[in-house]
């Protein structure tokens, strides 16, 4: 099995550019050269496992980042980046600004109840950014995984982790499938939505919450370097009108390549869910846009493909027996939008914060595995009682009367569509924020976290 292998130890850069900066640093790894130890182990090197080994490779820690596939890879994802996920990038470094080649875009357009299309900026806040951005996974993956390296991290790809090495019931170290062992006292699951090595440490799926599935293809568009990314929210389970409205909305991302990403996501709260033909459906819908679009069989450029969308933590706990789950692997994603790449990436910080502290306190001692335990509760005191609003949201739409109510009453009201955008991409300011901000954060903060 041929691996490959970067480690470079730079200094904080002010910024890193949008540029496939992985193939430079990497050499050939020969077996005897496999890392055996290190203080952590992250597996998966998406957005949750790269800004996870990229934060504690920022804290001073030995870390060793194993990822089955090369880079660059395609992963089936929208490509869409709120000012949320702007955030992150820059907290890791990395310049978002047009010159070093990012897709901006200013809001969210939306579409539905036979209404015209219509535009809401993203906020005005302290706390993010006001653009949001597109940005193929092939390369954002890429960009962030030469970040981990570029601070610190041991990247090795092609290695696929096949199971946990354990002592009792706690894991110490992982085996690849082609047969080396790395042991470490923490690992980090970023496995994705698979969550294999988090299933086999017993940690089974929560029912309870929300799960989405996504389809996506790339279609060649003039409205490829639109200013606005697109929400479409009636999505109709047969004739347009006639039908049943599905809970879920279709997007158009535009990618400023000559492309737009257009895709649909549909929630478990649906009695169509799990017997819905989601490719039929894309076609059904774009049937519904303007020709001059190009949203047809002649101008997509790539299959329609999809994925689950594991969602408001459906994995628990997020830490127990030495290993965090980030991201996907612990079902992190919003239910209220879908969007799980800045999550991921979150998760990531506060996995980091939490294992820096153990580490500080002496690893496998009584005051690291409190450390350790903080990272749920990090997680529940962010996103608990939003992801709990979420979960209620969800069972809500699923009927398709009151998803029907809200597409053809809402949508025309300016003011309540301005609090909708906020809620639904849960971007408030935490201090001095406005009346829509204290609304939100105050029943976030009521309600019981998941
Ligand atoms: C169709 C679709 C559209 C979406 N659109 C958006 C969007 O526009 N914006 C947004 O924010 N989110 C979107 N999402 C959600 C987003 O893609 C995920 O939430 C995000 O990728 C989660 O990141 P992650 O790092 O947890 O997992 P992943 O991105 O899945 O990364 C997991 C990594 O682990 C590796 N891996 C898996 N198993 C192993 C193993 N055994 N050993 C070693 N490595 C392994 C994989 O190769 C992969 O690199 C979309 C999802 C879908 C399906």
């Amino acid at each position: 099995m041929e691996h490959e292998v970067g480690h470079k130890a730079v200094p904080e850069s002010p910024g890193v550019e949008l540029a496939s900066v992985l193939t430079a640093r990497r050499g050939e790894l020969s077996d005897s050269a496999f890392p055996t130890e290190a203080d952590v182990i992250v597996v998966g090197a998406g957005p949750a496992g790269s800004s996870t080994a990229a934060f504690l490779a920022q804290r001073g820690l030995d870390v060793v980042l194993l990822e089955k596939s090369h880079f660059p890879r395609e992963k089936v994802c929208g490509d869409g980046l709120t000012p949320r996920a702007v955030r992150m990038l820059t907290r890791l470094g990395i310049n978002t600004s047009q010159q070093a080649g990012w897709q901006h875009n200013k809001g969210l357009r939306v579409y539905g109840s036979g209404a015209q299309g219509f535009e809401l900026p993203w906020p005005q806040l302290a706390d993010y950014p006001d653009y949001g951005l597109t940005c193929t996974r092939a390369r954002l993956d890429d960009l962030l995984a030469g970040r981990a390296m570029a601070l610190g991290a041991h990247l090795v790809t092609g290695a696929t982790v096949s199971a946990p090495l354990l002592v009792g019931e706690r894991i110490v170290g992982v085996r690849t499938a082609d047969g080396h062992s790395v042991r470490a006292p923490i690992v980090v699951a970023a496995d994705g939505n698979s969550a294999r090595l988090a299933i086999s440490m017993g940690r089974q799926r929560r029912e309870d919450r929300p799960l989405g599935v996504a389809v996506r293809s790339y279609y060649t568009s003039p409205r490829h370097d639109d200013e606005w990314m697109e929400s479409w929210l009636e999505l109709w389970d047969g004739e347009p009108g006639r039908s049943h409205q599905l809970p879920g909305y279709g997007w158009v991302f535009p990618m400023g390549d000559g492309t737009c990403n257009v895709g649909l996501g549909m929630l478990n709260s649906s009695p169509a869910f799990g017997h819905t033909d989601y490719r039929g459906l894309m076609r059904r819908w774009l049937a519904t846009t303007p020709g001059e679009w190009q949203f047809d069989e002649d101008h997509r450029t790539a299959p329609i493909t999809g994925a689950a969308l594991p969602m408001a933590f459906n994995r628990q706990p997020a830490y127990a027996d030495g290993l965090l789950l980030v991201g996907d692997s612990g079902g992190a994603i919003n239910p209220f939008n879908g969007e799980g790449i800045s999550y991921a990436m979150e998760c990531g910080e506060l996995a980091a914060d939490a294992i820096a502290e153990a580490h500080a306190r002496g690893i496998t001692t009584r005051a690291s595995e409190r450390a350790l335990a903080g990272y749920p509760t990090a997680l529940a005191a962010r996103f608990g009682g939003y992801y709990r609003l979420g979960t209620i949201f969800v069972k809500l739409i699923g009927n398709p009367r009151i998803m029907h109510l809200c597409t053809t009453y809402g949508l025309p009201h300016r003011t309540l569509m301005v609090f909708v955008n906020k809620l639904l991409a849960n971007l408030t300011d935490r201090h001095r924020g406005d009346a829509m901000d204290h609304v939100i954060n105050g029943l976030s903060r009521v309600v019981p976290s998941v």
